[in-house]
């Protein structure tokens, strides 16, 4: 039998009613005993890393959770991660960098309702992660949730009660998980490095969502603050007017000599950007040679630049590059990104 950690954080899966609200509580001992159908599956060892509602989710946490897999890697054959499901897609994002070319599946999941409820998805979400952990082919960083698997990066929260809460954005389900067996729709295909643990997350890092008619004001404390801006633009991806003078100037001033980086993403989910088709992108990208996420999630996006700024001594032109190096299949190349 296969021998799986399982990790506990928290979440409304380990959650209890309390007089201020749900309120995590449960041991990963005690959700197991929710599921004995799980002692069918593998042998499975505990720890627990933290209690907390995923709200309170920082990059410190990812690094227990990290470390937690990389200290006993070699014991377990795989791994189970209990997590709230509010910040679950950035948790795995993150994991999928800071844990990278792993044979071993580490498997996020959580639940909608907390597993003592009558009406729960939570020890259905448990089973079936235990499942696809314990089978041959499972690897690398993946959700498992309502019978679905999620590649890491590639996982979106989009409903707030629903039991489907998870999407996948612009990649398709590997495998789902029913009649408690796994069905592969994707080959799993071999790591030819070995496993390698990332430590650092540098977060100094801001979202900026844009809306119409936006000042430029915020720009420049935004630039004097942090080393990287994602800018959340409309549709496949530009630079409103009332932002360009501005953006013109704090650029100069900060990218090319301070060596900050921008980013820009879009506010559509699907189908991903590509700044190249209007007037309103193309030029600010190619005067500032800028990065855009493609079709990555926003999760993805901010957590690959977190992990990226977090390694030693990375030039622009370095990180540049990386950014648009595919891990746990969170970018995908069209020849409509020429600048890849
Ligand atoms: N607030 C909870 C959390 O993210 C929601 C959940 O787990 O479903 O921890």
């Amino acid at each position: 039998m296969k021998k799986i950690l399982m990790i506990g954080t928290g979440g409304t899966i380990a959650s209890q009613s309390s007089e201020f609200g749900l309120t995590p509580g449960l041991s990963t001992e005690e959700l197991l005993s929710y599921v004995p159908k799980v002692a069918d599956v593998c042998e499975v060892d505990s720890i627990q890393v933290c209690s907390i509602d995923s709200t309170n989710v920082t990059p410190d946490y990812w690094k227990l959770m990290a470390k937690a897999v990389e200290d006993n890697y070699d014991k377990y054959d795989g791994f189970v991660i209990c997590h709230g499901t509010d910040t679950l897609a950035y948790t795995a994002a993150a994991l999928s960098y800071m844990i990278q070319n792993s044979t071993k599946p580490i498997v996020i999941t959580g639940a909608q309702r907390p597993i003592s409820n009558d009406i729960t998805d939570a020890k259905t979400n448990l089973l079936e992660s235990f499942i696809y952990a314990a089978d041959d082919d499972s690897q690398d960083v993946s959700i498992v949730f309502d019978g679905k698997v999620i590649v890491g990066t590639r996982a979106k929260k989009e409903r707030a009660k629903s039991f489907n809460a998870f999407t996948s954005i612009n990649f398709p389900h590997p495998a789902i998980v029913q009649d408690d067996r796994v069905i592969r729709y994707i080959p799993t295909v071999p790591f030819k490095d070995p496993v390698k643990f990332y430590h650092e997350m540098n977060d100094s890092i801001f979202l900026l969502k844009l809306i119409p008619g936006i000042q430029p004001d915020i720009l420049p404390y935004l630039f004097e603050h942090y080393d990287c801006i994602v800018l959340e633009s409309f549709g496949v991806g530009g630079l409103p007017t009332t932002l360009t003078d501005e953006f013109y100037h704090v650029m100069k001033e900060w990218i090319e000599t301070k060596g900050k980086i921008v980013v820009m993403a879009t506010q559509v989910v699907n189908e991903g950007s590509n700044m190249t088709v209007y007037e309103v992108g193309k030029k600010v990208k190619s005067d500032f040679n800028l990065i855009e996420a493609y079709d990555m999630t926003l999760e993805a996006t901010i957590t690959k630049l977190m992990w990226l700024m977090g390694l030693p001594t990375m030039q622009y032109a370095d990180i540049k590059k990386m950014f648009y190096t595919t891990v746990n299949n969170d970018i995908i190349f069209t020849k409509n990104q020429p600048d890849i």
